[in-house]
């Protein structure tokens, strides 16, 4: 399987090249030339399967470079014994063929796990086969959920560290908590003092400070990413939506060949588009249902086929969709263009100078064809919270009722009754205050209280992964300012 930019095609990568080097140079995202193609027998098989196995399977028709055992390898490790489901995900149905597809039974309770349990060996197997001896150092600007899912997939990984930034004004007391308490002997978090734009700006300086990488380099080491752009975070996704299909015909909930729709909670792209090369591959997918929070701009381009991030920004309380720039865009608008590299490079260029691009008719019609966009409020997050509880005794998270909330708006729209996966990015625990809220009416500030109060109402056991989190030793207390990270990466790499 070859691998080429979305910013020049010429060139082609082997999927280890493409992990290890996370962004091509001149700025393009890796994808494969040719997508993997299924057909139903092979859907069939799968559905005999156990995750794991349907993950090796899946993954060896991206990762070609890799041998079995490799794979093998990479996955188990990721995903044995480290869930609190057997099957790794699950799937809840709540009503009359809508399916909750459960992506946060990893340890750090957010779907980041999914992929992130697995980046981390693909990373050090990718080395291995380009005889890459350098030691990783991952650096990551956090505003919550990727950090923690983060830490957790690269800690105790061999031949790696990590080093974690967090906004100290920018994350919730859980999400903060889980982070200053991590184990491990090759990690480390830090506080900068600033929003989260402070703290992605000054990682992302040194990201690009050449004198540094001379450095780094000289005591056998290069920085690395682990952010949703790397096709190694990308590829686990894809699994999840085959094997949720896969599922639904074992149970007889669906036969196969049936198409369904997905909803997806969207802010950086990453889950959607995996979603969208499920169907690209074979499997029988309707539309794609793309739920953004008051933070509408990819609503506003699958509406209009103009994408304009010159808007006010919006916190949330579904943070974790709180973002004007969709990195992974760039990937589904390359494959719409056909693969037209040039006419890629054209509209980032546009992107990057005056903030917005519009796209052709052509590429508009196909957006609708495929993609449904809609968006919803705070308020209306809280409302179907506690509308979703009150008559299903389900709780759901803040970003998951963002996805219920614009699937229900979609069915009444256009009378679609076509069976739905709604996917389902975080435990409600993680986002105990706003869901406590929504369904009591009250506010809480102590989270364990928050916690407690919940369970009582709801009768859902809290996760071990928060609730142990009360007694574990602090770690990191460190806070610096933008100015201090250099220092303070070379102290912690001893360069
Ligand atoms: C990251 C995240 C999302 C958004 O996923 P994308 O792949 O960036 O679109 C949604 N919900 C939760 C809980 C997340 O952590």
């Amino acid at each position: 399987m070859e691998y080429i930019s979305t910013r020049d095609k010429k060139a082609s990568f082997s999927a280890a090249n493409a992990i290890m080097q996370g962004i091509s140079k001149e700025g393009g995202l890796f994808v494969p030339r040719n997508l993997p193609k299924l057909e139903f027998d092979d859907i069939e098989g799968l559905s005999e399967k156990t995750y794991i196995e349907r993950a090796v399977e899946i993954l060896s028709l991206f990762l070609t470079d890799f041998s079995d055992e490799q794979l093998v390898s990479c996955v188990k490790s990721a995903y044995e014994n480290r869930f609190d489901s057997e099957d790794i995900t699950e799937i809840s149905h709540l009503f009359d063929g809508r399916y909750i597809l459960e992506l946060w039974h990893g340890p750090t309770c957010a779907f980041k796990d999914m992929a992130l349990q697995l980046l981390p060996r693909l990373m050090t197997e990718s080395a291995e086969i380009i005889d890459d001896k350098e030691e990783i150092v991952v650096l990551v600007a956090t505003s919550g959920d990727t950090g923690k899912a983060a830490l957790e997939g690269f800690k105790d990984v061999k031949n790696t560290k990590i080093i974690v930034f967090y906004p100290v004004d920018g994350v919730s007391s859980m999400q903060k908590r889980q982070m200053i308490t991590q184990e491990g002997k090759n990690v480390t978090v830090c506080a900068i003092n600033g929003n989260f734009d402070d703290a992605q700006s000054a990682v992302k300086s040194i990201f690009t400070d050449e004198a540094l990488a001379k450095e780094l380099k000289a005591a056998n080491m290069h920085f690395s990413s682990a952010n949703s752009i790397n096709w190694g975070r990308l590829v686990p996704q894809i699994v999840y939506y085959i094997s949720c299909y896969a599922d639904l015909v074992a149970n007889e909930e669906i036969n196969l060949g049936d198409e369904i729709n997905v909803c997806v909670p969207t802010g950086n792209f990453g889950n959607i588009l995996a979603a969208y090369y499920a169907k690209k591959m074979g499997v029988p997918i309707g539309k794609l249902i793309c739920a953004s929070n008051r933070n509408n701009v990819l609503a506003d381009f699958i509406n209009t086929g103009i994408y304009d991030k010159n808007r006010d920004f919006y916190p949330t309380i579904s943070p974790s969709m709180d973002i004007l720039i969709s990195s992974n865009l760039e990937r589904l608008i390359f494959d719409l263009y056909e693969n037209d590299d040039e006419k890629i490079k054209a509209l980032y260029k546009e992107l990057n100078e005056d903030g917005r691009f519009e796209v052709i008719c052509d590429v508009k019609d196909r957006l609708l064809q495929e993609f449904y966009g809609g968006w919803c409020s705070d308020d209306e997050i809280e409302e179907t919270i506690k509308a979703v509880f009150e008559r299903y005794s389900y709780l759901l998270d803040t970003h998951t009722a963002v996805a219920v909330k614009v699937y229900e708006d979609y069915r009444e729209k256009t009378g679609d009754d076509r069976k739905v996966i709604i996917a389902s990015t975080a435990n409600p625990y993680k986002f105990s205050s706003s869901v406590y809220e929504a369904v009591s009416g009250g506010r809480l500030t102590d989270e364990y209280e928050q916690i407690a109060e919940l369970e009582k109402i709801s009768g859902m056991t809290p996760p071990n992964a928060l609730s142990e989190l009360k007694h574990k030793e602090v770690r990191f207390s460190k806070v610096i300012e933008r100015n201090e990270i250099k220092g303070t990466v070379k102290s912690i790499l001893k360069i």
